[in-house]
């Protein structure tokens, strides 16, 4: 990756999982050397601190379950506006804070990418594809509806903000996946959106089917935001998330997706999610996002320090 300049932004929602802790996750990330790992690699980093919760908007939709809807309405209107206005220049990272931030600080991208004229492409890593409606959410914890939100699919109307601009599906792909459910099977069939989950990962391994997403992103010269589900990784190596999934992704293959996204020079703003420091085992699972990231800031093998738990 060519020398950027990185931006952090904390955003301590918790709203949208249904558990409390991830409002934790930035403290944690900054206590684990995020800025530092960054910096080490020649990159410059802005911390532009912890935003402060948004006073909640008076969202409605009528789904019973769903939680919080005001309080994270407010958030993804906010958070829309910051993702606008910060990738101006320079690259964003979010630290989360629960999934539904995805749903702002996308929407904030998508307008910018609409902006330049350039094509947005979204890499989901996450046991989850996060697709259900408003209208299908059964647990009523909206962080498993962003994607769904950010394609334009029909479920949103009154509960979250009117878009700016909607992701092309096409240019959604998924890596990880391996817990859906059947609103959510049902809805991406024929969605455009690409499923990568782990049987393709254990078929095929990661190597050549991100490197087909990266041509991919290249040929059409868009950009490029990962969002980085904790959930992604197994709970083996990473305890630290209130929806583990057994069967996840191993360290070396976690490793190895932020090396071929450094290598390709493509990334333009990532979005960290879903840690809860409330359930770590000190500190391992923040200790991993961090060294995840001076992956994707070009750490290579030969440099990387050797932990042991
Ligand atoms: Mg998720
Ligand atoms: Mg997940």
């Amino acid at each position: 990756m060519t020398r950027r300049v990185c931006k952090l932004i904390g955003v301590p929602v918790q709203d949208g999982s249904g558990r409390r802790g991830c409002e934790m996750g930035p403290a944690a990330l900054r206590a684990a050397g995020l800025a530092e790992a960054i910096a080490s690699l020649g990159h410059g980093v802005a911390d532009l601190g912890t935003l402060a919760p948004p006073p909640p908007l008076p969202a409605s939709y009528p789904n019973p379950v769903l939680k919080n809807l005001p309080q994270v309405a407010a958030w993804v209107d906010k958070l829309a506006a910051v993702a606008f206005a910060e990738s101006a220049e320079g690259m964003p990272l979010f630290m989360g804070g629960d999934h539904s931030l995805s749903a702002g600080t996308i929407a904030g991208l998508a307008r910018r990418a609409a902006l330049l004229g350039r094509k947005l492409f979204v890499l989901w890593l996450d046991a989850h594809p996060d697709f259900h409606s408003l209208h299908s959410t059964e647990s009523g914890n909206i962080h498993g509806t962003p994607v769904a939100y950010l394609t334009g699919q029909p479920g949103f109307a009154g509960g979250l903000p009117q878009l700016a601009a909607t992701v092309d599906p096409r240019h959604v792909a998924m890596l990880g996946i391996r817990s859906v459910d059947t609103a959510e099977r049902r809805a991406l069939a024929g969605s455009g959106i690409t499923v990568l989950d782990m049987r393709a990962i254990d078929e095929h391994s990661i190597a050549p089917l991100l490197r087909r997403l990266l041509e991919r992103v290249r040929a059409e010269d868009g950009l490029l935001h990962v969002s980085f589900d904790v959930d992604f990784l197994d709970p083996a190596i990473a305890p630290a998330v209130g929806t583990t999934v057994p069967g996840g992704a191993s360290f070396r293959e976690a490793h190895l997706v932020m090396e071929m996204l450094h290598d390709s020079d493509l990334v333009t703003s990532l979005d960290l999610v879903e840690l809860n420091p409330f359930l770590d085992e000190r500190g391992r699972t923040a200790t991993l996002l961090v060294d995840l990231v001076a992956s994707l800031f070009g750490r290579h093998v030969l440099d990387r320090p050797t932990r042991s738990f």
